[in-house]
């Protein structure tokens, strides 16, 4: 297959797998050239798995789209480049099987599944990510946002817990509500 990057015709699959749906089998390509690496899809000719935009206008399911907004969100974090693909591979695996009745999936399906991944890799990403899609409106809508995140995360409580195994945590939120 023809490199996008440098044109040439040697490559190399490094990974292969079928979508969840079964639908599809990507395969990731490097070429042998200069190392550029591409992904390739095999698929029936009917089965493109199609997004549904805000608008109601429909286009064909791009992870390269999906693949530019994670890294913008998680420019300058300490996130490699290959965690971000798992991410996207992930996100479009889900898709796919979200998807697999009527081969198509809201665009804000896709927004959520990708901020539930975000959501347990990098915080800062999260929010970012999310700033951009949800569009947040207000101040309010944000902090509402991190608020929401704090409460579904318990490891950033502090480093009191296992002190003496009796849920420490649990006490010392029960004795700050308790406070006038
Ligand atoms: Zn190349």
């Amino acid at each position: 297959m023809r490199c996008p990057h440098c044109g040439g015709f040697d490559d190399k699959v490094i990974d292969s797998r079928t979508l969840a749906n079964g639908d599809a089998i990507r395969r990731r390509r490097e070429c042998c050239n200069c190392g550029y690496r591409f992904t390739s899809y095999e698929r029936t000719e009917d089965k493109q798995l199609m997004v549904i935009k805000r608008s109601g206008r429909r286009e064909p399911f791009d992870r390269i789209k999906i693949e530019r907004g994670v890294t913008h969100a998680l420019e300058k974090r300490p996130v490699s480049h290959m965690t971000i693909e798992q991410l996207v591979n992930e996100v479009e695996d889900l898709a796919s099987m979200v998807g697999k009745v009527n081969h198509e999936i809201d665009s804000a399906a896709i927004g959520d599944l990708v901020l539930e991944k975000l959501a347990a890799l990098d915080k800062v990403g999260y929010i970012r990510f999310a700033s951009v899609y949800r569009h947040f409106g207000t101040i309010d809508e944000f902090v509402k946002e991190i608020q929401k995140m704090r409460e579904s995360s318990p490891h950033t409580k502090g480093n009191s817990q296992n002190s003496n195994g009796e849920n420490p945590v649990m006490q010392e939120d029960q004795i700050s509500n308790n406070k006038p």
